[in-house]
């Protein structure tokens, strides 16, 4: 398996106290930078292909520059708005900036984020400008403007608009359409709140984007990432794919990549026969110059799926998952992977999830990535809202990982592996045990979300999950 993410550091790059030597002062700053620097601010750029927001890291809100910004930067404004320089120069003089609260939130409740400390950037650096780490830690101590600059990132991530064919229960309008029929039919939002969701900027900070992948992008990344809506169901997904095929295809590029990019598609696998075949067909034609990971967006199953992510066929999921398998066949242009958005409702079906994924692995003998994703938002359906009593369902899902013997040659990749996942359900017991009671206020707002719900879905909660019984108020 092919590594694209940052790799380990050699000796070559330990400190040398000789030549910069760290002031008291300073060694105080990196201390305090260590609780607020993250390296996604950096290297995580993400578009918004349909309204022309632009952001760092996709868990961010972001602000877009205005128009005398974008035109007087061009494509620079991608990477280094104003906006991103002024975070990170927050980030290295250890200001947590809320932008960054669904990080800080779970920090404080002790449970690791996605956040990449300084052990990270430090290579990241090294890696991308060649700094010896002393040198490095000298920028940063003294928040030197020159780190406030991104330049080279790995990992680019493209937001193609909301056409989605769920309503899942932790999302929301911005991110599906079905939502927002939804909540335009019932006066919930109006038609002309969503529309004005388009940045005027758009068309140029869009022109800055591509530039942006002329002169760098296509250069230096090692993958895109393409999230929606849903990804496949969504026309301007072969557009845009097309679009790099003839970008990646020419000679200039290819000379200087030493590897196929790789273009993550996330999806909901919930999509019919004929698309799902056509999608398919589009992918084998693309590899190339492209290797795939098809990243499926799942963490429950059967009947407790279809409550969480509601328009769900669980039968046509399971379809298309056994054909997704059947067609990559040892293919290493393909890789396939499960990304849980882990939230109250999931957790008493997680063993049962587990064992779906372990199923398939066993069945098609493929290793199969396992991303983690702990809900934020809404609140009343995170799972830290929750007491001690249900912490048996972490265990007896742990039970199960570790008793999977293969387990570890599943690790392929550090950010999304088993073993991973054992250390993240490790750290949200540990958040769980010290929960003496429910938290009151989320507890009521989760149980008159339930009746909004089944009346909105037409779904039944207390038969789908009698385990809650005791939560409802
Ligand atoms: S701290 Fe969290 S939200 Fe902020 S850039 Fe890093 S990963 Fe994103
Ligand atoms: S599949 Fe994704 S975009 Fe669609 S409703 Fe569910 S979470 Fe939202």
């Amino acid at each position: 398996m092919e590594k694209w993410r940052i790799p380990d550091m050699t000796d070559n790059n330990q400190i040398k106290p000789s030549s910069y030597e760290l002031t008291p002062e300073e060694l105080d700053n990196i201390e305090k930078l260590k609780k607020s620097i993250c390296l996604h601010r950096w290297t995580q750029p993400c578009i918004q292909i349909d309204s022309g927001h632009s952001r760092m890291c996709c868990r961010t809100f972001g602000a877009n520059s205005d128009q005398n910004e974008i035109l007087q930067k061009k494509s620079e404004v991608f990477l280094n708005s104003q906006f991103d320089q002024d975070r990170r120069s927050e980030m290295l003089k250890g200001i947590r900036d809320q932008d960054c609260n669904q990080c800080w939130r779970l920090e404080d409740q002790g449970i690791t984020s996605p956040r990449k400390g300084l052990d990270e950037f430090l290579m990241y650096y090294q890696y991308t400008v060649g700094y010896k780490k002393d040198e490095l830690l000298k920028k940063l101590a003294t928040n030197d403007p020159e780190l406030h600059k991104a330049h080279s990132p790995f990992m680019l991530e493209i937001s193609l608009g909301n056409l989605c064919n769920l309503s899942c229960i932790y999302c929301n309008e911005d991110f599906s359409s079905r939502w927002a029929q939804e909540k335009i039919s019932v006066g919930e939002v109006n038609e002309k709140f969503m529309r004005k969701k388009v940045f005027p900027t758009k068309d140029i900070m869009i022109e800055a984007f591509w530039d942006w992948m002329r002169l760098e992008g296509a250069h230096t990344l090692k993958c895109i990432c393409f999230i929606g809506g849903e990804t496949i169901i969504t026309p301007e997904l072969f557009e845009i794919l097309n679009k790099f095929y003839e970008l990646f295809k020419q000679d200039d590029i290819q000379t200087k990549r030493q590897h196929k990019i790789v273009i993550q598609i996330v999806t909901n696998l919930n999509i019919p026969e004929p698309q799902f075949d056509l999608f398919l067909q589009q992918i084998d034609k693309l590899t190339e110059y492209f290797r795939f990971e098809i990243l499926i967006s799942m963490e429950s199953v059967e009947e407790k799926a279809e409550y969480i992510r509601n328009g769900l066929s669980w039968k046509l999921f399971d379809k298309n998952i056994h054909r997704i398998f059947t067609f990559q066949n040892g293919n290493p242009n393909y890789q396939l992977g499960f990304i849980m958005t882990y939230n109250l409702l999931s957790l008493t079906s997680t063993r049962a999830f587990l064992e779906y994924v372990y199923q398939l692995y066993k069945k098609y003998k493929h290793a199969i990535y396992l991303g983690k994703n702990l809900l934020a938002h809404p609140t009343y359906l995170a799972v830290q809202n929750l007491d001690q009593s249900y912490v048996r369902y972490i265990d007896e899902a742990l039970d199960f990982l570790n008793s999977i013997p293969e387990i570890n040659s599943f690790d392929f990749n550090k950010d999304i592996t088993w073993t991973g996942y054992i250390h993240f359900l490790e750290d949200l017991k540990n958040s769980l045990q010290k929960n003496m009671q429910f938290d009151s206020e989320q507890q009521k707002i989760f149980s008159e979300w339930t009746v909004k719900n089944d009346s909105r879905t037409g779904k039944n909660f207390k038969e789908t999950f009698p385990e809650y019984t005791d939560y409802l108020v």
